[in-house]
């Protein structure tokens, strides 16, 4: 019980095999676009559009669900970055995505918004 619990508390904070965690420690470079105390933007790494960023919350969690149910405040905050980083890279017109599960395309089990279009804002 008590380490379930210690488990779950260390899930929320870093995962120690994913991905998105090591961008945000620093351990893997990334394309890095900005960030807010609780959120990171950057470039995709194998863009689909024009414009692909992907905004993450800095601690662990597996999917938006689990992002909403355990900290809206920081959804609200990674909205306001998504939406603030689409129309600053975007003519106005993007896509904003979570993929929840598998199923759903998700491959990287930490929670992100995909920001994607291809109208950029500069028309390149
Ligand atoms: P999803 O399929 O919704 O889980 O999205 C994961 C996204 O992360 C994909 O679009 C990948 O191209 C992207 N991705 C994977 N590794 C990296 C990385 N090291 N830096 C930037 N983006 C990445
Ligand atoms: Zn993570």
């Amino acid at each position: 019980m008590e380490l379930g619990l210690a488990k779950t508390r260390l899930n929320h904070m870093t995962e120690a095999s994913c991905i998105f965690c090591k961008i945000v420690s620093g351990d893997i470079a990334a394309d890095k676009i900005a960030e807010t105390a609780n959120t990171l933007a950057f470039r995709d790494i194998a863009p689909l559009s024009k414009v692909h960023l992907l905004v993450v919350p800095k601690k662990h969690y597996k999917d938006v669900v689990e992002l909403t149910e355990s900290s809206p405040a920081v959804l609200g905050e990674l909205m306001s970055q998504a939406t603030k980083l689409a129309q600053e890279h975007t003519n106005g017109s993007f896509k904003l995505q979570f993929n929840t599960g598998s199923e759903a395309g998700q491959t990287i089990f930490h929670a992100h918004a995909h920001v994607l279009s291809d109208n950029s804002k500069d028309g390149s």
